[in-house]
């Protein structure tokens, strides 16, 4: 296929107007009953909220709307953990198809607007199997053949699967071979939606059953089996097992760089990573000027994608004159941390012509250690000289490099 036709189906499939929807309607069965079944806690958070947290990680999707009963007690207890692009609308019916068709109705989506109707059970859905199903039916232009209405996610049968009767007596074993289960996201433009849900719905279990019966084609992209349905207890065990397994195949891991130098001018103290160390000369600078806190420091910031040590810090800022740079690196911890990162690990390069860093380096590694909180083993400092080159080589100042890895679940 030529390049330019790539890009052109790419582009297509960027600009069109993208959101989701939850039909999750169910109420207890009776007043006083116990919760309906999107609140059962999964992973320690209800399930609802774990299947949200799934179509969020989906950046495309530019607004997902959970449709939820007028009589929905529980709602509000969550509305306030979503994020700014989740919509909770009060128009639920008692079936699915009600639910859905009220919630396209009061969302106001335009017609020509693609939703993914995506079921409240189904938390352990992955980002990456939404996108491709996203990708197969929006960018299906390029595919030989009919163009489809829309698409759904399905598990090809590995089961060998019968037939039975009242009895439980076989009555024909049925051939596999191309039988899928339906799952969910179902994918399909708003104004389809709303037609094919505006007709008779005996016999619709799910949307794409519904838009089949307008006459239209919808294809199954295949997704893993580990995209369950909550159904039967027991599920929920199995549906935690599955998204500690999501959380471990998809670490939130960042790294940063940093990079720093000062001066050696007389009569200032020599203190490096926060440890001060006998020398005739020290580091010039508005702060104490420790080259290799600074860098350590901008690492981490780099890595949080939070600017730099000077955004923070303003050396025009009278404030941090003489500041000791320890109590600046442990501000910006401070700061990663409130964002949900762990340091993993930080390494550092002093780059220092005299005095010999060597008998100073467990007292340095230790302090850093320290300052950022973590085990000893996940710090690192190494010290070299310039071998005589350049400003540094000549002992006219010091330099520092750090890189930091930081993760969060
Ligand atoms: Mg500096």
């Amino acid at each position: 296929m030529p390049e330019s036709q790539n890009t052109q189906n790419f582009s297509e499939v960027r600009k069109t107007r993208l959101f989701a929807l939850i039909p999750a309607a169910g109420i207890g069965r009776r007043m006083g009953s116990a919760s309906p079944k999107q609140y059962m806690p999964v992973a320690g958070a209800p399930m609802l909220v774990q299947t949200v947290r799934a179509l969020e990680r989906v950046e495309r999707i530019e607004r997902i709307f959970i449709v939820v009963s007028a009589q929905d007690h529980e709602i509000d207890a969550l509305a306030s953990g979503f994020s700014e692009r989740v919509t909770v609308l009060r128009a639920g019916g008692a079936e699915r198809a009600e639910s859905v068709l009220g919630g396209l109705m009061a969302s106001g989506m335009p017609e020509d607007a693609w939703v993914l109707v995506h079921d409240a059970a189904r938390p352990c859905v992955r980002p990456s199997e939404i996108a491709h199903l996203i990708d197969e039916i929006l960018g299906a232009s390029s595919i030989a053949g009919e163009r489809p209405a829309g698409g759904i996610l399905a598990v090809p049968m590995a089961d060998t699967v019968k037939r039975a009767d009242a009895n439980g007596m076989i009555l024909e074993t049925v051939p596999r071979k191309n039988l899928w289960r339906a799952a969910t996201p179902q994918l399909f433009q708003a104004g389809v939606l709303l037609k094919a849900l505006s007709g008779p719905l005996e016999g619709v279990t799910d949307e794409a059953s519904a838009v089949e019966r307008l006459g239209l084609a919808v294809r199954v992209v295949s997704c893993r089996s580990t995209n369950i349905k909550v159904t039967e207890p027991g599920d929920d065990r199995i549906a935690e097992l599955l998204l500690g397994d999501n959380a471990m195949t998809l670490p939130d891991i960042r790294v940063g760089q940093g990079y720093d130098s000062h001066r050696l001018v007389e009569g200032r103290p020599l203190i490096l990573g926060g440890v001060r160390i006998p020398f005739e000369k020290g580091l010039d600078g508005h702060s104490d000027a420790d080259v290799l806190l600074h860098a350590v420091t901008d690492a981490i910031l780099g890595a949080a994608a939070l600017g730099d040590i000077g955004q923070h810090f303003p050396p025009s800022d009278p404030k941090w004159k003489g500041a000791d740079s320890a109590k600046l690196l442990e501000a910006v911890v401070a700061l990663t941390k409130a964002e949900g990162w762990t340091i993993l690990n930080v390494d550092a390069t002093l780059v220092a012509e005299r005095p010999k860093i060597g008998p100073h380096m467990p007292a340095i590694r230790a302090r850093l250690a320290e300052i950022l909180g973590v085990a000893p083993g996940r710090v690192s400092v190494k010290a070299k000289t310039n071998e005589r080159m350049d400003d540094v080589g000549r002992e006219a100042g010091m330099m520092a490099h750090a890189a930091a890895l930081l993760g969060r679940v």
